[in-house]
């Protein structure tokens, strides 16, 4: 498959080594590991260590703190070449976008205590809690709070879909401070804190699992009284909101250089089984109703790649890149989910072989049409902030 030109027209795909590499280290983990881990719900602990140790988890970590101080085109390159080999990035790719959160807003004891120890692989920082079975869309509805009693905060309430809770140490939680109906506006009086599961666990928080239709270790997590030293706020008491929201630009491009990388999977995989299978006497990608689907996922992949090109290039030059980043990640969701829907359909009955992976796949790509912003939501941005209309909600 021809790929596209990620460093500029005509040139090749941006960081060749750091792909090959990635490549490298995917091949060691091929379709029976991910199968058996699927079959147990198990999370691919040995593959997250050898990319920890291997640094590409520390690609955004600044060398002065440990880490590779890759820009964030990078990171999206390691992560796009993840899913490319039909790993799962998603076992660990907060890490990359969680600790900005501390890299951005955190004291300087803050990061000097935490990113060289993440850095190392010494402490996972892979969940993030925002999401509240009453609060999902509207994140400023949440209602976990955290109340001020000495040096520590008390934290009581509950989050949903705390993805890789059981496989982290760390946590950045996101909770309120101040009241809804004490603060002018709803966005104001939330807070973020670095919480240690570890320390935390059976004194305040209880962790526990959900099964979902792909294998995420996600979880719902429960907070009792937990105690979260007051050293541990990130940044001022009350801005939390606009923390988190300035670390979205960052994930959403992640998240679509994923897409990217599955629809690429999706896309090898239905152009080499086409031309292979016979039906009738002939390839059945000699059939324009085969090839059409899915050349046109491969077209809606290239003009995504460049969406992604674009946010990320905006983003290393510190310029706003909001749409982009928004548009990169719903297009890339779009060109995922069609890529993925033409292979099921070029692969015909053995698409749901679990062997073939293509049934994995495709239950693994569909969340990211919800999850971690849903396509309608990235609709009303554009329609709102970019185009000037209304809002919606
Ligand atoms: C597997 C998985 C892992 C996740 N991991 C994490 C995590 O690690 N940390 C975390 O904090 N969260 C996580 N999430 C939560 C995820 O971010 C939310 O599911 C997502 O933000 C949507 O929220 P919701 O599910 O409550 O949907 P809702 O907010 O209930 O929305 C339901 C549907 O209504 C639509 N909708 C809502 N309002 C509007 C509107 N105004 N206009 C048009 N459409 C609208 C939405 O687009 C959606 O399709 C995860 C979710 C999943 C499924």
């Amino acid at each position: 498959m021809h790929d596209a030109a990620q460093a500029g027209p005509g040139a090749g795909p941006a960081f060749p080594e750091i792909r090959e590499e990635v490549a490298k280290l995917c091949a060691r983990y091929p379709s029976a590991y991910w199968q058996k881990l699927d079959r147990e719900g198990r999370y691919p602990s040995e593959f997250v260590d050898e990319l920890t140790q291997a640094g590409y988890l520390a690609a955004l970590i600044p060398e002065e703190y440990g880490g590779a101080g890759l820009p964030l085109s990078g990171a999206a390159a390691i992560l796009e070449e993840i899913q490319r080999a039909g790993c799962n990035g998603a076992a660990c790719h907060a890490q990359m976008y969680v600790m900005g959160t501390i890299l951005r807003h955190g004291s300087e004891a803050q990061k000097r205590q935490y990113l060289p120890r993440i850095a190392s692989g010494e402490l996972r920082l892979q969940a993030f809690g925002v999401t509240e079975p009453g609060s999902g869309t509207d994140t400023t509805s949440l209602r976990t709070e955290a109340r001020r009693s000495g040096d520590r905060y008390i934290v009581n309430g509950q989050k949903i879909w705390t993805s890789r809770a059981e496989h982290s140490d760390l946590m950045i939680l996101l909770a309120r401070t101040t009241p809804r109906a004490e603060v002018k506006k709803r966005t104001d009086g939330l807070s973020l804190f670095i919480v240690d599961m570890q320390a935390a666990k059976n004194r305040g928080l209880t962790i526990r699992p959900i099964r979902t239709m792909m294998n995420h270790s996600t979880t719902e997590i429960f907070f009792e009284d937990m105690e979260v030293p007051a050293g541990n706020l990130i940044g001022e008491e009350g801005k939390g909101f606009r923390y988190v929201l300035s670390g979205m630009n960052a994930e959403r491009i992640l998240i679509a250089a994923e897409c990217v990388g599955d629809a690429k999977w999706f896309t090898e995989r239905s152009a080499s089984y086409a031309g292979e299978r016979e039906v009738f006497g002939r390839p059945i990608g000699q059939n324009q109703g085969i090839q059409f689907p899915v050349a046109r996922a491969y077209a809606d992949m290239r003009a995504a790649e460049l969406m992604v090109r674009e946010a990320a290039a905006l983003y290393e030059t510190g310029a706003d890149c909001g749409a982009e980043a928004n548009m990169a990640k719903l297009l890339a969701a779009d060109a995922s989910w069609a890529a993925a829907e033409a292979c099921v359909q070029t692969h015909g009955g053995f698409a749901f072989a679990e062997e073939y992976d293509i049934e994995r796949k495709f239950r693994e790509t569909r969340l990211y049409q919800v999850a971690p912003i849903s396509t309608n939501l990235i609709l009303s941005y554009i329609a709102e902030h970019v185009l000037g209309m209304p809002r919606s909600y």
